[in-house]
């Protein structure tokens, strides 16, 4: 059995006993106080009005008139002379009165009380007045209401009241029950869907039914599915392409280095250039597995920066000197237009002329002929770099997925160069790390120029 409804349906079954017994209880008795009053109210009257009339005790023609009056108005009559023996009645038995009550009428007051017919045992609400012929007092005269004929209705409303108190009950639990299920239908599905996410199987969805807690809650599992469905592809697509970046240069390796062995090489010339073909292999696998290292670290969140306040122009200045055998070689200029007064901005050394280090041997690498260009000046409290080339450029179509790691725009051609694939995703990385940003603008044939945005701290010189 569904809990929900069980704790749903307890609760509003308690909550109802505890409103509706005592508010029944309470409507019950001021119900049945207000009939009992309402009757010995016109008892009362009756009676007082009866006794004043009554003028004669001997005339009987006016006591059958007052016989006939009580029929009329559903009560009954007893009237009695001054020794307290019956004159006339209407069909009930003398009521037994104390000796305080025959004072109280003897000095002239009224009395009402419960009494009970001595012959049929039937009760009654009864009013006595006294009755006086001129200044003398000559009688009582009793009206009664049949007690019975008060609680009738009053029982009636009672269990009209109950009837009705249990038809709400009942559809309260019904109306529990639907909501209940409307609740936990949808508790229980997500339950089964998040073991089955648990499992592995990241396709399930959950059905979003409304947009109240339950619904975001759903939205927030279709998420967490999506979210490590997305992060599992993109492992599987990491490792598959780990080993296969691992198994290119570790092919030649045992290649080159097999014919070196047996000794299948026709000149000295060519074993010089299979040994140079495995230095450069190894020099590659080393880059790699540190590239590998470095991304892990900084998509794991671990790597820690040492921070200081830095000086961007004199990094980008010793990150271009590295790179100047290189573009010496291929016959391109490479120059640096820094503003002097850059503040400094924190962030770490090392890491940002790896920065720098990247999209330069990039430029470098993609640039056959003209000219590398590293522009840094501030603006709006952001240090900016741009490093420009004009080289084969990037199509439009490749822009969104270059930082992606191992995306290359020409897979041979970028292997060819000594590329790894990683150098962009890194690059991305450590430019979040330094809260800054990176953009890129190219144009195939024409070169390329990577957009970079540090912020300037408060209090940075
Ligand atoms: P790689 O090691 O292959 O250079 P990167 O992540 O550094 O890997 O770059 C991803 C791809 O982006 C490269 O393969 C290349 O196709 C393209 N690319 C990067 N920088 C440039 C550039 N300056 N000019 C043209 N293409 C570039």
């Amino acid at each position: 059995m569904n809990k929900i409804v069980l704790k749903l349906g307890g609760t509003i079954m308690a909550l109802f006993l505890v409103v509706l017994l005592p508010l029944g209880f309470v409507a019950n008795q001021i119900f049945t106080n207000f009939y009992y009053n309402q009757v010995q109210q016109e008892i009362s009257q009756l009676s007082a009005k009866y006794a004043r009339n009554m003028t004669s005790l001997d005339d009987r023609t006016f006591i059958k008139m007052f016989v006939n009056l009580a029929d009329l108005t559903n009560k009954e009559i007893i009237i009695i002379n001054q020794q307290g023996e019956m004159v006339a009645n209407s069909g009930v038995g003398l009521p037994h009165l104390s000796e305080k009550e025959v004072e109280q009428l003897s000095n002239g007051q009224s009395i009402s009380k419960r009494v009970e017919d001595p012959v049929t045992n039937k009760n009654y609400l009864a009013s006595g007045n006294p009755i006086y012929q001129g200044n003398k007092i000559s009688g009582v005269f009793f009206v009664m209401a049949d007690i019975h004929d008060i609680e009738e209705p009053v029982r009636k409303i009672r269990d009209l009241l109950i009837l009705s108190a249990v038809g709400a009950l009942f559809l309260a639990l019904g109306f529990t029950f639907v909501l209940a299920k409307k609740m936990s239908d949808p508790l229980l599905e997500m339950e089964q869907a998040t073991r089955k996410i648990a499992k592995g199987k990241l396709d399930v969805r959950v059905s979003i039914r409304s947009n109240d807690e339950i619904g975001t809650l759903a939205k927030a599992i279709n998420d967490l599915a999506m979210e490590t469905n997305r992060y599992r592809s993109n492992r599987r697509e990491f490792f598959a392409n780990i080993s296969h970046e691992l198994r290119t240069p570790i092919s030649y390796l045992q290649g080159y280095a097999k014919v070196l062995k047996q000794g299948l090489y026709q000149s000295e010339k060519e074993k010089n250039l299979y040994l140079e073909i495995i230095d450069q292999e190894s020099d590659r696998l080393v880059h790699l597995i540190n590239d590998l290292f470095d991304l892990a670290k900084m998509e794991e969140g671990k790597i820690d920066l040492s921070l200081s306040f830095i000086d961007i122009g004199g990094i980008l200045e010793s990150a271009i000197v590295k790179l100047k055998v290189e573009t010496v070689k291929k016959g391109i200029e490479l120059e640096v237009i820094s503003n002097n007064v850059l503040p400094r901005i924190k962030g770490d050394p090392i890491r940002m002329e790896q920065i720098f280090t990247n999209l330069l041997s990039n430029a470098v690498r993609y640039t056959e002929q003209g000219k590398i260009t590293a522009r840094a000046f501030l603006n709006k409290q952001h240090v900016h770099v741009h490093i420009e080339d004009t080289g084969m450029g990037i199509p439009e179509e490749e822009i969104p997925y270059i930082f992606e790691r191992f995306h290359r725009v020409e897979k041979s051609r970028s292997r060819q160069l000594g590329g790894t694939g990683l150098g962009l995703a890194i690059v991305k990385n450590l430019v979040e790390l330094h809260n800054g940003t990176i953009a890129v603008e190219s144009r195939v044939g024409q070169g390329t120029t990577f957009l970079l945005s540090f912020p300037v701290e408060r209090g940075a010189e």
